[in-house]
């Protein structure tokens, strides 16, 4: 006989066959014998392998082999007579290429159930039966026992049939029974607290499962499908137990999979499995009963599905007891199980992914990720839980605050930060009040290369603390080619007001010196308390109101048209003449408008009167808009990731500015050399 016709044989027995929803073996045990000649492997050969394992004359209903390759919902093929034999026969020697042929024995349905008290202490709580062969009650039955296999060891030696794989001693080859293997009581065992494990089909090969198991122990986590258990005692190489299977917790969402007997550490795992589970299968369910050492759920929808949880004493941990996985009820897209918290948990990791996302994107995301559509107000409720998570409570990064104002100057030498504190006594905690920032960077930036105009504005953050950022920017020689906005200052405020823009504008004069000595305009919408400070620290200081702020106000008072385009037409003279003459217009069309504008000064709105030191002819306050939109969602973080994207936000934008001018050859900057070309 060529050694290619040697086959390792194992038999899964003692467990149930169900068909419903597919073809599944629950529970039981696995023996098996290396070396067995495949012609021999005929009915009488598999029916005297059953009668060592239960005893003279015991009976099975039918056996199966399992068609190699397939898995045993599908590949499941009785084994009744020749017919059956041959076709096994040949596609065991096509297929089975690991030279395994595995059989699954159905148990008569007439057992003696015995009460298994007396031998297995701790089989005291579940209601779930089990068909034991004799030697599983004598043996030691898991690796909790190990104590006790050694004092046992002589009963198996006894009873226990000889199982060794590697020496390829089996029965059928031809050696004799031993006497002492004499069945002693032919009986089924239904053993309380020991429940039928599940999924008999996945447990590994004899030859694998040591190692598959061990390694799967060491990463700490596992898939129910690895739950092959080699038992403790040394003379069964070849027989192992199956352990139920235990919660993968690193499945995602989605993959999440509940079985009947699964294990779980712990009862707040089960619910968050069991909430992904029906979240994913989209099937609401509730919960009916619960409390610290269980947990029921229903459908929602009234069908048939449910899976109740309670504590196995057996396991240590918490284990299925009953799962009815079939639902007839029909899909719905609204989930209450999705709570806000359950939604920020899954919101995080697409948020550390997409720093930015607004609520719009964390509803597609969750739609087309997890199939659940949210109401408005839990979106925004998970978002700010998910961005707690993610960048820190808002609380947490005023109290580093500090500590990342000392960083900033450590690596940014030269550069002005400071921070504004409240504290009437010593005894109070000093409270955040203002925070002013100009880097070293971009105060030599706007000395060196801009026109001396500076915008200033304020903008509300968004955060939960509130309070206002205001900036000042300016616009490089290019300005009207690239949008260059330079940012020389910015601080956060609680509100707009006269001692907060004085606070501001102190500072920033610090930095970039006073407008008499450097010559610099300002342009702004006049805010609230700006005018007023800026009338203090700089008196006469030209200072331009912007255009579009100006005509708002007009088309408010008085709603006419033709006023706007006057306005504009007025502001864009570049000699007296004509300006005088559309100021007429202007009177002509409205006197209180020509007067409301009268009392400005010119320079405050007019081309005509701008001084020929800012070199920049803006007549609105545009640069600040632009920086205003461009963190625009930067404004609803807290206080430290703001202000550390505003900061990678700027340094981005010069480096890039200056990655661009540097391949630019030429007398004067870009945008001054398209418009003489233009002008030729
Ligand atoms: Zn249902």
């Amino acid at each position: 006989m060529a050694e290619d016709d040697y086959y390792t044989v194992v038999f899964h027995h003692g467990g149930v066959l169900v068909s419903e929803p597919h073809m599944e073996y629950i529970g039981g045990v696995v023996d098996s014998w290396a070396n067995v000649d495949i012609d021999r492997i005929l009915i009488p050969f598999v029916e005297w392998r059953f009668e060592e394992l239960y005893g003279d004359n015991a009976k099975y209903k039918t056996v199966y082999w399992l068609d190699p390759g397939l898995e045993v919902k599908d590949g499941l093929r009785p084994l009744e007579n020749d017919t059956d034999v041959r076709m096994l026969y040949s596609i065991v020697h096509e297929k089975a290429q690991n030279k395994e042929i595995h059989f699954y024995f159905e148990h008569e349905d007439e057992v003696e159930v015995i009460d298994g008290d007396s031998e297995d202490d701790d089989c005291g709580d579940s209601e779930d039966d089990v068909y034991k062969p004799r030697h599983e009650d004598e043996g030691g039955d898991s690796e909790d026992n190990e104590d006790d296999a050694d004092d046992e060891d002589h009963e198996d030696d006894e009873d226990e049939i000889v199982v060794d794989i590697g020496s390829g001693t089996v029965g059928c080859s031809g050696n004799p029974m031993p006497k002492s293997k004499k069945p002693k009581k032919q009986k089924w065992r239904a053993c309380n607290g020991r429940p039928r494990y599940p999924n008999i089909e996945d447990v590994q090969r004899p030859h694998e499962a040591r190692n598959t198991v061990d390694d799967a122990d060491d990463e700490g986590g596992y898939h129910s499908d690895q739950m092959g258990s080699i038992r403790g005692d040394s003379d069964d190489e070849g027989r192992y137990e199956i352990k139920p299977p235990q919660f993968n917790e690193a499945a995602p969402f989605g993959q999440v999979d509940l079985q009947l007997y699964m294990l779980f550490p712990t009862l707040k795992m089960l619910k968050q499995a069991v909430k992904d589970y029906t979240i994913a299968l989209g099937r609401p369910v509730k919960q009916v009963k619960a409390d610290k050492g269980r947990c029921k759920y229903t459908c929602e929808q009234g069908c048939d599905w449910n899976i109740f949880c309670s504590w196995a004493e057996v396991h240590g941990s918490y284990q299925i007891k009953t799962f009815n996985p079939t639902h007839t009820c029909s899909r719905k897209l609204k989930n209450h199980q999705a709570t806000s918290k359950w939604v920020a948990d899954k919101l995080v990791e697409f948020m550390r992914q997409v720093p930015d996302m607004t609520a719009v994107d964390a509803f597609k995301y969750m739609a087309s990720t997890f199939q659940v559509r949210l109401a408005d107000m839990k979106i925004y409720r998970a978002m700010r839980i998910a961005r707690e998570v993610v960048e820190g409570s808002e609380k947490d990064q005023y109290e580093i605050l500090m500590d990342y104002c000392m960083e900033l100057l450590t690596s940014n030498a030269g550069s002005t930060v400071g921070i504004h504190v409240e504290r009437p006594d010593l005894s109070f905690p000093a409270m955040f009040d203002r925070l002013y920032c100009c880097f070293d960077a971009c105060k030599k930036g706007v000395l060196s290369g801009c026109c001396p105009l500076i915008g200033l504005d304020g903008c509300f953050l968004k955060g939960y603390y509130g309070g206002t950022l205001l900036v000042a920017v300016s616009q490089d020689g290019n300005h009207s080619f690239y949008v260059i906005a330079y940012v020389i200052a910015y601080a956060i405020i609680g509100q707009e007001t006269k001692d907060t823009w004085s606070w501001f504008l102190t500072r920033l004069f610090e930095d970039i010196g006073h407008p008499k000595d450097v010559g610099c305009e300002f342009i702004s919408d006049m805010q609230k308390g700006l005018l007023p400070a800026m009338e203090e620290l700089a008196p006469g200081t030209k200072h331009r109101f912007c255009l579009r702020h100006l005509e708002v106000n007009i088309w408010n008072y008085w709603r006419i048209a033709e006023l706007r385009n006057l306005l504009w037409d007025c502001a864009r003279c570049l000699t007296m003449l004509e300006f005088e003459k559309k100021f007429l217009e202007l009177k002509e069309l409205s006197m209180l408008a020509w007067t409301y504008l009268n009392n400005l000064q010119h320079h405050n709105w007019t081309r005509v009167a701008f001084s020929t030191t800012s070199k920049n002819c803006a007549l609105t306050n545009n640069m600040s808009k632009q920086f205003n939109a461009a963190i625009v969602k930067m404004r609803g973080k807290p206080i430290i990731s703001m202000l550390e994207e505003i900061r990678v936000y700027l340094m981005n934008k010069m480096n890039k500015i200056r990655k661009q001018l540097t391949q630019y050859r030429g007398p004067i900057t870009p945008a001054a050399q398209t418009k003489l070309e233009v002008a030729k």
